[in-house]
């Protein structure tokens, strides 16, 4: 039946109804599954696991099952810490599918997809498709293996550089200010993503001279890119561990003066998510930073647990809606919902609204319409290296001709 290739494949169907479970395994074994298991609820299903060898690679699993549920058998995978994809299906409504797909992977499980019922062997072959093709652990690339001790020789070896990517002024199309995000250029592994090594900076008390090579780089890119008339803010990054240092705003104050560039031109970005570690330093730092000048964003907004007395209580000028919500949101009510609330509470707060994740004509123009001020994403530019900047930006403004 098929051009997909599941040989190999070990695969595992939990369902009460013996209906269903028949008719998924006659779809994977068309698909070409090498072994297909069945159990029609969460203790055989744990049986088999346990049992199985070769392991069981690929679990179907339904959420409504008499005795342990799905939700159940996710705890127990998630316990076991088996080494399996995931692929939940149920007859239950959309939103409680995705709400299990969520608690998968919070558990750091692999989750493949959810299929609602009635499943059709199309469902699964989509479903199935990049897991046949590609590797078998899904997303973020191959993991590289570094520690601190090579950070730091990077981070003194000038191998930590920034790349940038545009904000757009809605209004105007024009190019407002530009993101600096941080590539390690490694000799042996190419670029390696900020996701690996910031977290790793920051476990290992090396996130404060990242801050620095970084806003050094961006600082003199941006004052090179004034002295040929092409005047940008410039946004960096800063971590919640570097704002708990009392002398941040003196330390930042003295950098941009070096470079030339007005604090009322730097944006500092700050995650969310972090923002309640330690309020009272968090409060001190930032009105410090407010009264020198700086332009501070909340990033990646509605990804933490900010309240609402937070946003009220820290001086914050820009609100910058995370891509989870601004992504597709054409087509997610849920995700739309969240965005025209953030939105609002933005406007109505007096912050300036940025969205990341435009990815689509789509994007842009739901987000145009909602009347946020800047836009980020792949649907404008990639981040680039600093010597690109110029030459995206001529074809950007032919785009608009
Ligand atoms: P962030 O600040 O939220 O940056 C946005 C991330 O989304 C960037 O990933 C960017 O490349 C990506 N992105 C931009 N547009 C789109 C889009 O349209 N679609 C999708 N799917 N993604 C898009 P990147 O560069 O890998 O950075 C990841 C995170 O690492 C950043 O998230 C930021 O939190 C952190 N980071 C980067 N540079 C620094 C730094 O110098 N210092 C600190 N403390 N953190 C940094
Ligand atoms: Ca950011
Ligand atoms: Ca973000």
């Amino acid at each position: 039946m098929s051009d997909l290739n599941l040989s190999g494949r070990r695969v595992l169907v939990i369902d009460d109804q013996p209906f269903v479970r028949r008719s998924l395994v006659h779809i994977l074994a068309n698909l070409g599954a090498e072994e297909i298991a069945e159990a029609g609820d969460g203790d055989e299903a744990l049986e088999i696991l346990a049992a199985a060898a070769p392991a069981i690679d690929t679990v179907f699993c339904d959420l409504q099952m008499p005795g342990r549920d799905g939700i159940e058998v996710i705890r127990d995978l998630a316990r076991l810490e088996l080494d399996v994809g995931i692929v939940l299906i149920s007859g239950e409504d959309q939103e409680l599918l995705s709400a299990a797909a969520n608690l998968a992977a919070e558990h750091g499980l692999r989750v493949l997809g959810n299929l609602p019922k009635p499943v059709t062997a199309e469902q699964v072959s989509a479903l199935l498709q990049p897991m046949a093709r590609g590797p078998r652990r899904g997303g973020g690339g191959p993991a590289v293996a570094v520690d601190a001790g090579d950070l730091r020789m990077a981070i003194e070896g000038g191998e930590i550089v920034p790349y940038y990517q545009p904000k757009i002024r809605m209004a105007t199309r024009s190019l407002e200010s530009v993101e600096a995000l941080a590539r390690w250029l490694h000799p042996e592994h190419g670029i390696i993503s900020p996701g690996v090594f910031i977290p790793l900076a920051e476990e290992n008390a090396l996130i404060d001279e990242v801050t620095a090579v970084m806003l050094e780089q961006a600082q003199r890119q941006c004052s090179q890119w004034a002295a040929e008339d092409l005047s940008v803010q410039l946004a960096v990054n800063l971590s919640v561990d570097s704002l708990e240092r009392l002398d941040l705003p003196e330390y930042l104050v003295g950098v941009t003066g070096e470079a030339g560039v007005p604090p009322s031109q730097v944006v500092l970005e700050v995650t969310e998510s972090r923002l309640s570690d330690n309020p009272t330093a968090l409060l001190d730092i930032t009105t410090r930073l407010r009264l020198k000048r700086f332009e501070l964003s909340i990033d990646d907004f509605g990804t933490g647990y900010s309240s609402l007395q937070q946003l009220q209580r820290l001086p914050f000028t820009e609100l910058k809606v995370d891509q989870a919500f601004v992504t597709g949101a054409a087509e997610d009510e849920k995700a739309r919902s969240i965005l025209e609330s953030s939105v609002d509470l933005a406007r109505r707060l007096g912050m300036k609204i940025v969205v990341e994740g435009v990815e689509s004509q789509a994007d842009w123009d739901l987000v145009a319409d909602l009347g946020c001020d800047l836009a980020q994403g792949y649907f404008i530019a990639r981040p680039m290296p600093g010597e690109e900047v110029k030459g995206w930006l001529e074809q950007w403004r032919q785009r608009q001709t």
